[in-house]
């Protein structure tokens, strides 16, 4: 087994009410695992060589669409509950600058995000990502389990560090939710884990 399903760094409960219990067993314990469970089978059957989920997202053109839609669903996902926290935390004031410089102010940059959300037709995830040599920070979406460390969307968005990823697929809200993507989009700002994103920031350079 190459690849294992991180524990949740809260309880299933923890996020209530704006994601509730049962969403939270179901995504973590059957979609999350089910990523991991295939991308294994999948890389022990095309004989595809140890590496880290990283370097082989930067490479995955080279691999079958099953490999790239669960080695995207293992990574999103465990950047996912690492990017919420029960309650949300402060916003540290540099992260809070740069938003300003970026998009004109935290409340705009939220707007923004949840526009791309919104946007997005089907499946499929927004993004805050950071260029670390330009230092800018952008917004968009891809369908799937596309993520910005994939070549095959670097190519087209430019090559990022991904700092922030909401799932907008259904799985991620239907049951307490239903069709209501915007309000979903609205809720979960209570929960972003601000000091995370600021890390991933620092460790991008
Ligand atoms: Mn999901």
């Amino acid at each position: 087994m190459q690849y294992t399903l991180p524990e949740l760094p809260y309880a299933y409960d923890a996020l209530e009410p704006v994601i509730d219990a049962a969403t939270m067993e179901i995504h973590h314990s059957k979609h999350h695992a089910g990523y991991v469970d295939k991308l294994n089978g999948l890389l022990e059957e095309h004989q595809v060589a140890d590496m880290s989920i990283e370097e082989l997202l930067a490479s995955i053109s080279a691999y079958p669409t099953g490999i790239r839609n669960n080695a995207g669903g293992h990574y999103n996902h465990a950047m996912f509950w690492e990017s919420l926290t029960p309650g949300g935390s402060d916003i540290p004031a540099e992260l809070e600058a740069m938003l300003g410089e970026s998009f004109g102010s935290v409340e705009a940059f939220k707007e923004q995000f949840n526009a791309a959300a919104l946007g997005r037709f089907g499946s499929g995830w927004a993004w805050l990502g950071y260029e670390a040599g330009t230092g800018e920070l952008k917004i968009f979406s891809t369908a799937n389990q596309d993520n910005p460390l994939m070549d095959v969307v670097s190519e087209q968005e430019g090559a990022c560090t991904p700092v922030l990823g909401i799932d907008v697929w259904e799985h991620a809200y239907y049951l307490k939710y239903q069709n209501r993507r915007a309000e979903y989009m609205n809720e979960i700002w209570q929960l972003i884990n601000w000091e995370k994103l600021q890390e991933r920031i620092e460790a991008a350079g």
